[in-house]
């Protein structure tokens, strides 16, 4: 069966996360998004599993796969995928000796490397990759050049792209030839504008967390889908004060340093991965580029927010008349959209036509899009 999946998402246990970030609202949130397969993201927080236990089966028939993030060394974040909570508890005791707030924090910092780090995740049978891998902050491309300097002789089994990339950024890599790419939403907060933003289509045989992480050994990933990366924070190399852009040729010239307020320039990812890229581009599966409904609905109608009332209303529409957000985007006919909202109709319309304009993000702020 093909099955959506967000394999990466926080707690409110982790740092800036709402307290909505709850079971039930997460399971309601992946209802209305269309998604069927959800990480708890957390996992290895006892309280975080405690508040799981008792949703692991759910009356939305949703498929609930224990996974986590941790921060190593030179704080570089991995993302970690298991199969069950008796493999969360036993990654748990491996890893305590090594963190100071394992039980604290939902996104604990663990004094090892990745090669440490990964040993003990396949030893107790799980998955792991770096996390949001070219982002210019926490990432295994931030430190280093090369998988191996990270995980030395342990092999990676997944690489999440994050929100300023997409499967094209590390196609041409190499060393990333046999490597799933991941796309997920790194939520902090479950409404539908974050939660789900990016997901997997996964070819799974069955509705387990075991049947999930063989179709992404298996390299059955029939899809990614989430922002166009120019939305994404970090997209381009900038300011992180005032968040002017420059080429990497001109922050080499300047050392790194804005010339007009001396704040650092960050590496955008796309500089990164242009830098990192060795050899033709791999076959991938295809990447859809998608925005948040509300986001488009908010669009139309001119609000400030898409939690505004007059967006949800409308939204809430949509999803009760087709079902879930993702079929509205995907494969709702135009005029079906348009019956309830035409603005709205032709909007979708031009997202799937790919006649959306991208002003590209960086230095830590979002980018944004307008309709052609
Ligand atoms: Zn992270
Ligand atoms: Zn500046």
């Amino acid at each position: 069966m093909h099955l959506r999946a967000d394999l990466h998402i926080h707690s409110p246990f982790a740092l800036a996360v709402s307290k909505h970030m709850l079971p039930e609202q997460l399971l309601a949130s992946s209802a209305i998004k269309g998604i069927q397969v959800i990480g708890t993201g957390d996992g290895l927080h006892p309280t975080w599993r405690s508040l799981w236990r008792e949703h692991l089966v759910n009356p939305e028939g949703i498929c609930v796969v224990p996974t986590a993030e941790v921060e190593g060394l030179h704080r570089i974040h991995h993302l970690i995928l298991m199969e069950d909570f008796d493999q969360c508890g036993a990654l748990h005791d491996l890893l305590k000796p090594y963190s100071s707030n394992i039980d604290r924090n939902g996104r604990p910092q663990v004094k090892l490397d990745g090669e440490e780090i990964a040993a003990h995740v396949h030893s107790v049978g799980g998955m792991i990759g770096p996390a949001h891998a070219f982002t210019p902050w926490t990432s295994l491309f931030a430190t280093y050049d090369h998988i191996r300097d990270c995980y030395g002789d342990e092999p990676i089994d997944l690489l999440e792209l994050g929100l300023s990339a997409d499967s094209s950024y590390g196609a041409g890599i190499s060393e990333l030839r046999q490597v799933p790419f991941l796309s997920n939403s790194d939520a902090h907060s479950p409404q539908t504008n974050k939660f789900g933003r990016e997901f997997n289509l996964l070819d799974v045989n069955d509705l387990t967390p075991r049947a999930v992480l063989s179709a992404i050994r298996e390299q059955r990933i029939l899809m990614n889908a989430g922002f166009f990366p120019e939305e994404g924070k970090y997209n381009r190399t900038a300011c992180i004060e005032c968040l002017h852009q420059y080429t990497l040729e001109e922050a080499i010239a300047h050392h790194w340093r804005c010339p007009v307020d001396g704040a650092r320039i960050k590496k955008g990812v796309a500089d990164r991965a242009r830098e990192l890229t060795d050899g033709p581009s791999s076959h991938r599966p295809p990447y859809l580029h998608l925005i948040p409904l509300s986001e488009i609905i908010q669009r139309v109608l001119g609000t400030a927010s898409p939690s505004a009332k007059k967006v949800q209303r409308l939204y809430n529409e949509f999803i009760s008349r087709f079902g879930d957000e993702i079929t509205v985007l995907i494969d709702t006919p135009e005029d079906e959209i348009s019956i309830i909202n035409p603005a709205v109709g032709a909007a979708v319309q031009a997202l799937r036509a790919g006649k959306v304009e991208l002003h590209p993000g960086g230095g830590g702020s979002y980018g944004s899009f307008s309709f052609r």
